[in-house]
């Protein structure tokens, strides 16, 4: 993964660099930050910062917390982090715990993105900085305070990439992927939450990519298995026992891990385990480790790099900067700002071309 992210990692770390007193971007990249010294370090040695992840059972997250912790410990700074359970009313309780215990920002992954209202209001009341991401607050929400800021990435970005990784396979395959030869696309979508921008946008936007790219769709089925593996196998089988597996010609997943779920359920019909003749093409998105896997050995046709690096260490810098008192800005935190509160981390699109440079 670390070639494509070259770019990136190496602004963050320049970041830090500059932090650390340097007037020159650090030349040895591999060099972790909080090992140097200097005054504006030292500053950031203060730093607490509470966070709070919607649920650690989510593989995509637990990439986005383990890159948090290592930028906080390579910026040495304190970083707690917490499993909110997929509970509202925990993650509230989660961030009044914080502000009593004295943290200096905190970081916060809602459980329920329209429930973001009542932790900025806490946040404001305690003066202290918060860095929403992954699950995107309401506008208003995000304008209420000064002190609010979000990471994420435009998910109609990573919604195209996936319908378009479709329909160059339908361009290339027509012949075996129509399988009942009537010139139209009949698809499976699997959806992560309800009411979760990412799966909203992933399935309206994927659909439209086929249909600009002029292929006739029709949509045998649509689901939510709540980002979850397990769920999306069942809910596969199910659609394979109602529609028949030989009327399916594509399965389109808001992530991986469902795209990995509905993968199983292909497998226990003998498809996508190397015969040509049983084979459906499947997409999902986040380019986790267990879905590069199931490109490398064929069973997954294509998925989107979700940038669980990048999206960690701008949450990171963002709070670690905020709570010393720095104005945030893409010289301050090594990313671009949009509207002075919006950090927009870019999808890349993942095919049997360049997978290899993700492992
Ligand atoms: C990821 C999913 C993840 C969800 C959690 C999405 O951006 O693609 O894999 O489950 O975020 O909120
Ligand atoms: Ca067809």
């Amino acid at each position: 993964m670390k070639k494509k992210l070259f770019a990136f990692s190496m602004a963050a770390i320049m970041v830090a660099g500059m932090t650390a007193g340097c007037s020159k971007p650090a030349t040895d990249t591999q060099e972790p930050a909080g090992e140097e010294t200097g005054t504006e370090s030292e500053a950031l040695g203060d730093v607490s910062v509470g966070v709070c992840i919607y649920k650690f059972d989510d593989t995509f997250m637990t990439g986005v917390r383990n890159n948090m912790q290592a930028q906080a410990d390579a910026m040495g700074i304190s970083l707690e982090v917490v499993d909110s359970q997929n509970k509202q009313p925990t993650q509230n309780e989660q961030v009044d715990t914080f502000i009593t215990k004295g943290v200096t920002a905190l970081a916060v992954n809602p459980v329920d993105r329209t429930a973001a209202g009542p932790l900025v209001e806490k946040a404001s009341a305690a003066g202290l900085p918060i860095v929403f991401f992954n699950r995107e607050p309401e506008a208003d929400v995000m304008q209420s305070y000064d002190k609010v800021w979000y990471v994420g990435a435009k998910a109609e970005e990573s919604g195209t990439m996936s319908g378009e990784i479709i329909a160059d396979y339908w361009n290339a395959h027509k012949d075996t992927m129509d399988k009942n030869g009537d010139g139209k696309l009949q698809y499976i979508m699997i959806t992560g939450e309800p009411g979760h921008q990412d799966a909203t946008l992933r399935t309206e936007y994927s659909v439209k990519a086929l249909q600009d790219a002029g292929i006739e769709v029709e949509k045998l089925a649509e689901d939510t298995a709540m980002w979850d593996k397990v769920k999306a196998t069942d809910l596969m089988k199910a659609f394979i026992s109602s529609h028949g597996i030989d009327s399916i010609e594509a399965i389109l997943c808001n992530n991986d891990d469902m795209a990995l779920g509905a993968i199983e359920a292909l497998k226990s019909e003998g498809y996508n385990t190397g015969d040509p003749a049983k084979y459906i093409p499947v997409v999902g998105v986040d380019a986790t480790a267990p879905a590069l896997e199931a490109m490398a050995n064929g069973s997954l046709l294509g998925t989107v790099l979700n940038d669980a690096e990048n999206q960690g260490i701008a949450t990171t810098n963002i709070a670690a900067q905020a709570a010393a008192g720095n104005e945030i800005t893409e010289e301050t935190i090594g990313y671009e700002i949009t509207d002075g509160k919006y950090v927009w981390v870019p999808y890349v699109k993942v095919t049997a071309d360049n997978y290899a440079d993700f492992q």
